[in-house]
């Protein structure tokens, strides 16, 4: 027994010593993706529940990194708050989902401007002083309707000390939707919600995979009634089932996202699927 504790301990330092090094190689990939033009953006189709017409997508973030091949967000977003890459990569996916969205207006008249493009924010680029301004700017070069561009943030951010009100404020005094993101995950006061300019509630996809469940689809049913009776927008997440869509209809979720409608999918796809 013994020897076997001695070489679990040594696989698991061999372990632990790899992931390491693989973080170490990460960090570094991860400081030349931008300028090497490994990063993209995928995108998921929001629908709305009344006619499922396309009322808009969200922006996702993937590396194509060349040896790894498609990396997602989960496994490299976390490092670029750590290392202080988050700034640049942030303002790259505001600049890079702005451009498309005008390049999709403009090649798609047809559409009318009837959909919306949402971006998630870590909380930690609300340090960056400037981001208000550089958001106004992407707004004013690629000529998009403010009220057009959604901007995500998840709840469990309010938590901490990051969240700058006074940037939250502006960034809604400049027409910009505002979105919490995960919501029912955190732990904020809901009396305290109010304190902020949010327009959206995304209800965490928690909620609804787990809908079967009697306690779950109440918290759901109470959640959805808060949001709506504070005049929220809503939106679910998470929705890959035909039941999960008629109870998020039913209880008058206005748009759903899921891969029972789509999964993230390169702007080309969008177009030919979707346009
Ligand atoms: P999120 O903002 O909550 O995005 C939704 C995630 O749920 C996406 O994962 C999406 O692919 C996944 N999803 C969508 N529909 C379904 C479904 O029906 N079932 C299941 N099981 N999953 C579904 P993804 O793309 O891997 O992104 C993970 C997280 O990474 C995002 O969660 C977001 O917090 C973060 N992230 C993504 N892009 C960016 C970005 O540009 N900037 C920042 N700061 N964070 C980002
Ligand atoms: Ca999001
Ligand atoms: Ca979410
Ligand atoms: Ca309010």
């Amino acid at each position: 027994a013994k020897e076997n504790g001695r070489n679990q301990v040594q696989y698991y330092s061999r372990d632990f010593h790899e992931k390491i090094e693989s973080r170490i190689n990460l960090e570094r990939d991860l400081k030349n993706a931008i300028q090497n033009n490994e990063l993209v953006l995928y995108y998921q189709p929001q629908i709305n529940t009344n006619d499922h017409s396309l009322a808009g997508v969200e922006a996702l973030i993937r590396w194509n990194h060349p040896q790894l091949g498609l990396v997602p967000p989960d496994q490299f977003i976390s490092i670029a708050e750590e290392c202080d890459l988050i700034n640049s990569i942030g303002r790259w996916v505001l600049d890079s989902a702005c451009e498309q969205f005008s390049t999709w207006v403009r090649s798609y008249p047809d559409m009318d401007i009837v959909f919306s493009i949402a971006v998630n924010i870590s909380a930690k680029q609300l340090r960056d002083k400037g981001l208000v301004e550089y958001l106004q700017q992407c707004i004013d070069n690629y000529n998009i309707p403010a009220s057009r561009l959604e901007i995500e943030l998840t709840e469990s951010s309010l938590e901490s000390s990051l969240v700058a009100l006074d940037m939250l404020n502006a960034l809604s005094a400049s027409g910009i939707k505002l979105a919490l993101d995960d919501f029912g995950t955190g732990y904020s006061s809901l009396s305290h919600l109010d304190d902020f300019p949010f327009d959206i509630l995304k209800i965490d996809k928690k909620f609804i995979m787990s809908i079967e469940r009697e306690e779950q689809a109440k918290l759901l049913k109470a959640v959805t009634n808060f949001a709506h009776s504070m005049d929220y927008e809503t939106v679910a997440e998470g929705v890959e089932t035909e039941l999960q869509l008629e109870i998020c209809k039913k209880l008058g979720i206005n748009r759903l996202q899921g891969f029972y409608f789509s999964k993230p999918i390169p702007a080309n796809e969008i177009e030919k699927a979707w346009f």
